[in-house]
């Protein structure tokens, strides 16, 4: 009879469990708790070393604990179904920021070798899920990834700006994005080197404004409560 009733509220709940602090979460993917501290974070954003051509990049909390593993596995370990629920409250942050209407979203390209061999664009899946809940466009080639850089994990700062720097290119979307507000969509935001290197590229191509938009961030700790 236990064992009928545990099955039953498994059925009913699924083992859900939170993606920032990875206690059980029986409503969904966020825990009250920490779906409260999102709310009262203090809107946090990092600032990259050259910010000539983008506005702010707006992140949900720091790249850190379990949030930092469940972004790991969401990357790296096929955990697709992240996407949604990153995406809602990325959403959520892109309304808080009054930037839900009126803009194009943009996610970060990845190289064609690395989209064969992952089978999805982590960004891209991160945009679809926002443009789908704000009802914006999404132009996933507006930007192309022209090179397939190493993997920057090891990399200083300075060494991610030069690996980045020629990295992307504008894709056959480009001029979509002519006299409009453009948001970059990733999932990390480490140094701001990859959001850089795109917002020049969509500067090149008469963006009105660009905006960047990630699920973490290494940067801007101290701004954020999280
Ligand atoms: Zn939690």
């Amino acid at each position: 009879m236990a064992d009928y009733r545990q099955m039953l509220i498994s059925l009913l709940f699924p083992n859900k469990k939170c993606l920032f602090c990875g206690k059980s979460s029986p409503g969904g993917n966020i825990c009250i708790f920490c779906a409260q501290k999102l709310k009262e974070a203090n809107l946090a954003y990092c600032r990259p070393e050259n910010f000539t051509n983008l506005q702010d990049i707006f992140f949900l909390a720091p790249y850190e604990s379990t949030f930092r593993r469940n972004l790991i596995k969401y990357k790296y370990g096929g955990k697709k179904e992240f996407a949604e629920p990153l995406g809602h409250l990325l959403a959520n942050l892109l309304t808080k920021k009054n930037l839900a209407t009126e803009v194009i979203l943009v996610p970060v390209p990845i190289h064609p070798n690395r989209l064969a061999a992952r089978g999805y664009n982590q960004a891209e899946l991160l945009a679809t899920a926002i443009g789908k809940e704000l009802n914006l466009p999404v132009l996933p080639h507006a930007l192309l990834r022209a090179v397939d850089n190493p993997s920057q994990v090891k990399m200083t700062r300075k060494e991610r700006y030069e690996n980045t720097k020629y990295a992307f290119a504008a894709g056959p979307d480009a001029a979509k994005i002519f006299g409009k507000r453009a948001i970059i969509v990733d999932d990390i935001c480490t140094t701001g080197a990859t959001m850089t290197a795109c917002a020049s590229i969509l500067k090149s191509v008469a963006a009105k404004e660009i905006w960047g938009i990630t699920a973490a961030s290494r940067q801007g700790k101290e701004n954020n409560e999280f």
